[in-house]
């Protein structure tokens, strides 16, 4: 049996001939005629045969299948076949969009996931007093770094860490690394800082998760 499964989709006796020729396939994968031949017996020419077979047959590779389904690897001419690669794995065009709309919704989940921890961990009904001087030097910095940066010396506010008026350094990266250090010591600080004030007004938006983000 050859590795093409295939349908035809007419009631002419002629096409359905042809198409049978067109997909004809033996042991060793070869296909069987020539498709000069099978254009000349059917009486078009022969640049139409593969539309015309496409437009009326619908055939499968039945040595590939997707990985996550099971459909068939679909044809569209000789060469499609040709080239499938049987050894290599193939997910479907249905299967890929789902899984794609299956990580965007995990990626929304997580995000939403994370925002809610922050908003529990940032309610200011949850917040004790620590001294400032428990704080490591380190810390202090960062808040330094913070306030000169875009956050008020208050901090009754700190603006999203992208709309900074300046750069947090003098160079891209030592900025990347007080970002992360910033980004460690970050729920620190807030107890520290949020520490002495009533109700401050802290933007959730304005928390970005580099990883749910690019
Ligand atoms: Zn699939």
């Amino acid at each position: 049996m050859g590795k093409i499964k295939f349908s035809i989709h007419s009631d002419d006796t002629d096409f359905s001939e042809a198409a049978y020729k067109y997909w004809l396939v033996n042991e060793a994968d070869k296909f069987v005629h020539l498709t000069g031949d099978i254009a000349n017996e059917l009486g078009v020419p022969p640049q139409t045969l593969t539309s015309l077979i496409r437009k009326h047959t619908t055939a499968v590779a039945i040595d590939k299948q997707c990985t996550d389904c099971g459909r068939f690897y679909p044809l569209t001419s000789r060469s499609s076949f040709s080239e499938r690669r049987p050894s290599r794995a193939w997910m479907c065009p249905n299967c890929i969009a789902t899984k794609r709309q299956r990580s965007v919704e995990a990626k929304l989940k997580a995000e939403q996931i994370h925002r809610e921890k922050i908003s529990e961990t940032w309610d200011p009904n949850n917040r004790y007093a620590r001294p400032l001087e428990k704080y490591a030097l380190i810390d202090v910095v960062s808040m330094l770094s913070m306030v000169r940066g875009g956050a008020a010396e208050d901090y009754s506010y700190i603006k999203p860490v992208d709309s900074f008026d300046e750069h947090l350094t003098p160079n891209t990266e030592f900025t990347v690394d007080i970002t992360s250090l910033i980004e460690a010591c970050l729920h620190r600080i807030l107890e520290a800082v949020l520490m002495p004030l009533s109700l401050p007004t802290i933007d959730q938006q304005a928390f970005i998760f580099t990883k749910f983000t690019g």
